[in-house]
């Protein structure tokens, strides 16, 4: 019997188990990984925020798509690996044996970078803990209308998280704080000006060009000197990387992520795989959900023909992802490549796709 270990229920795992389970593969063992029972989609995150979904409906469960994949699942988290005896260690003291390994476990917040981070910002990963903290920054602002809250991260999901938070909270004091002068970097020069302009409607104040150097009990430091009080702060800054795989010997680029080639097999251990945020693809792309999904298919044939030792597949993705961004009030921007457009039909069109998703895995 062969062994192997799912680490993680990501977007590209998810894929993996579907495929699983329409396909059980010969004479082996399947366990995933994960240290919770739900694979929360970060897609719909801002619309559980802004009221507009429960978050059941924001969630795969895990237990029955890995019951259909014929899959056990251990609910704990790795660790670390012992590549000389295929052994994943985990948090709850087990140790899980196998022979090829898949990792899609996600990315992490780099809360070292911002001093104080750590005790006194909420980190938008693991995304289960920013759930638990945003309930509690709800419950607050509802006996504090005015509650002040800076978030540090002026991409796609520090936009996103900005804008669900004023539908929730009509009366809070919203900072966004990025290191770019406009939100938004890297999208369409339209789309970004659209942002600033939405974001100066509805109250939130930009502060671009800087850096958050600081955050304490009463707010976040500037490089540039300036003071943002808040109450809570919520650090959205982008994904890093685990220590873990480069510690365990895995070939890593200098942020840790896993070097793997086109088959999605990493580069220095022929019997692991990785996909999503964590891998670093031979032809890189921006770390985005799109991606993890879009590397679900590959990864299921790869890992299938590699156990019954037949030649991998290359697989080369797509140049431009979809990039659709809430604005809270169910309306959306959209970007693809240099492309931009805004809507309540884009709302709706990101809706329909991100329910999909969820009710694809979850049937
Ligand atoms: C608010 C927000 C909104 C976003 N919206 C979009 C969007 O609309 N479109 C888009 O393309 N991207 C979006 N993103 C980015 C997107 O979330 C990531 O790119 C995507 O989640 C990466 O998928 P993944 O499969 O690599 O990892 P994840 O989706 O993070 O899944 C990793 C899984 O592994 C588990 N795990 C973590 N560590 C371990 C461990 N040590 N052992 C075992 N299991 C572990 C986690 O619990 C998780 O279930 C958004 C991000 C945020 C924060």
């Amino acid at each position: 019997m062969k062994r192997l270990v799912l680490l993680g229920g990501g977007h590209a795992h998810v894929h993996v188990l579907d495929a699983l389970a329409r396909a059980p593969l010969p004479d082996t063992e399947v366990t995933l990984v994960s240290p919770y029972p739900q694979q929360i989609y970060s897609g719909m995150l801002p619309g559980w925020i802004a009221g507009h979904y429960p978050l059941d409906a924001c969630a795969i469960a895990l237990p029955p798509l890995a019951a259909r994949a014929g899959c056990t699942l251990r609910q704990t988290r790795a660790i670390a690996l012992d590549l000389a005896a295929r052994d994943v260690l985990c948090a709850d003291g087990a140790r899980i044996g196998f022979d090829w390994l898949s990792i899609d476990t996600g990315p992490t917040t780099a809360r070292h970078r911002i001093a104080g981070a750590d005790a006194h910002a909420l980190a938008v990963r693991p995304i289960e803990s920013f759930v638990d903290g945003i309930a509690r920054l709800l419950a607050e602002a509802a006996e504090t209308p005015t509650l002040a809250v800076a978030i540090i991260g002026g991409g796609a999901a520090g936009v996103e998280l900005a804008f669900a938070l004023r539908q929730r909270c009509p009366d809070a004091r919203l900072s966004l704080i990025g290191s770019a002068a406009r939100p938004l970097d890297g999208l369409p020069r339209r789309l970004q000006h659209r942002a600033n302009a939405l974001l100066a409607d509805r109250r939130i104040a930009w502060h671009g060009g800087r850096r958050a150097q600081r955050v304490d009990a009463t707010g976040v430091a500037l490089d540039d000197g300036t003071r943002i009080a808040a109450r809570h702060v919520l650090q959205v800054t982008g994904a890093a990387a685990p220590r873990w795989p480069a510690a365990a010997g895995l070939a890593c680029d200098d942020g840790g992520f896993i070097r793997v080639d086109a088959s999605l097999r990493s580069t220095s251990h022929p019997f692991v795989f990785a996909a999503g945020d964590i891998a670093r693809y031979s032809d890189p792309r921006p770390k985005s959900g799109v991606f993890a999904v879009r590397a679900g298919p590959p990864l299921a044939a790869n890992l299938r023909a590699a156990i019954g030792t037949e030649a991998l597949t290359p697989w080369r993705a797509q140049r431009c992802a979809l990039y659709l961004i809430s604005t809270g009030n169910r309306h959306a921007l959209a970007a693809w490549g240099p492309l931009a457009w805004w809507g309540d039909w884009v709302w709706r069109w990101k809706d329909r796709i991100d329910r999909r998703f969820v009710a694809r895995f979850s049937a």
